[in-house]
């Protein structure tokens, strides 16, 4: 699909020479890293340009952003769907620079809508962003869920209650049709923990 409104018009390479074409080249050692700019203050400057030179503005209300933003990670999908696993990794062995350079251009499509949507729903995105990570270190603590993949209301049970910390109440505090018992008896899971209630959890 053709991401009318973002950038893809015009090359999003412009003033990149071809042996700089961002993505083009996997790298195969080190940590990769991003470019220290431009900030995504100068990606919704230079989007929001983009735009009002058009005068495209008419056409990017948040709706009309989110179902843009859904149509271009459905472009990101569509790159992978056929790939073999191995392919898939980190680093996308076997992909050639066309392909990766496909996929970086995707991906930018998705930033550059993001972008877009955050600003006219007035979300200050890089600060929101910042802010999500430091809840997620405190909801993920990582001396408990280190190599785990449990959502975070099985940490925040388990931190509450020492009767957790033998075991015996994961299968209470999985997601689902637990969860919603205690939401049933009007608290949440954390809450009836606190309270003491976990034997009857046991239970259910
Ligand atoms: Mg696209």
């Amino acid at each position: 699909m053709e991401a009318a409104g973002s950038s893809e018009g015009a090359s999003p390479l412009s003033g990149v020479s071809e042996g700089e074409k961002p993505g083009a080249k996997g790298r195969t050692t080190g940590e990769f890293t991003f470019s220290a700019e431009p900030s995504l203050e100068d990606i919704r400057r230079l989007q929001a340009e983009f735009v009002a030179e058009r005068d495209w503005g008419q056409f990017h209300q948040p709706r009309n952003l989110v179902l843009a933003l859904m149509g271009e990670v459905g472009e990101v999908a569509e790159l992978f769907q056929w790939r073999a696993e191995a392919e898939a990794r980190t680093g996308l062995p076997g992909w050639t620079p066309d392909e990766r350079l496909a996929l970086a251009e995707e991906l930018s499509d998705v930033l550059i809508y993001l972008v877009s949507l955050a600003q006219q729903c007035q979300v200050d995105l890089p600060r929101a962003a910042i802010h999500k990570l430091d809840r997620n270190r405190v909801r993920y603590p990582a001396s408990r869920s280190r190599g785990s993949a449990r959502k975070y209301t099985h940490y925040q049970n388990r931190s509450t209650d020492a009767h957790h910390q033998d075991g015996t109440m994961d299968a209470c505090h999985q997601d689902g049709p637990t969860d919603a018992h205690c939401w049933d008896r009007g608290m949440s899971t954390d809450a009836r923990c606190q309270e003491g209630l976990t034997d009857s959890c046991s239970q259910d």
